[in-house]
């Protein structure tokens, strides 16, 4: 079980949270713009790395918010909490941030 640290509550177990997918997925400005094909993509295409993977969590039965993790698929090692809006950190694989 992962026990994540909500930047508001502190640590708790996975339990409290839902899991809300990808994070830092870019909406198309203009989706009229764009091909049918690009639309889908955007809708339903998602990563599925082995190792790094950001995320984003609720912290359903806490404070509500949502919030990114940075985790490692492999490990379920957790680099990084941080609020939603901030950038995307960069993490040299399983080492710590670069
Ligand atoms: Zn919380």
């Amino acid at each position: 079980m992962l026990q994540i640290t909500c930047p508001w509550c502190g640590p708790r177990n996975e339990t409290e949270f839902s899991f809300g997918g990808e994070s830092h997925i870019i909406r198309p400005v203009r989706p009229e713009s764009i091909s049918d094909r690009d639309w889908s993509d955007y809708q339903f295409l998602r990563e599925n790395p082995k190792g790094t993977h950001y995320e984003r969590w609720q912290h359903r039965f806490g404070c509500r918010q949502w919030i990114n993790v940075a985790r490692d698929t492999l490990s379920h090692e957790i680099y990084s909490v941080y609020p939603m809006g901030d950038p995307k950190p960069v993490f040299d694989r399983k080492e710590a941030l670069l």
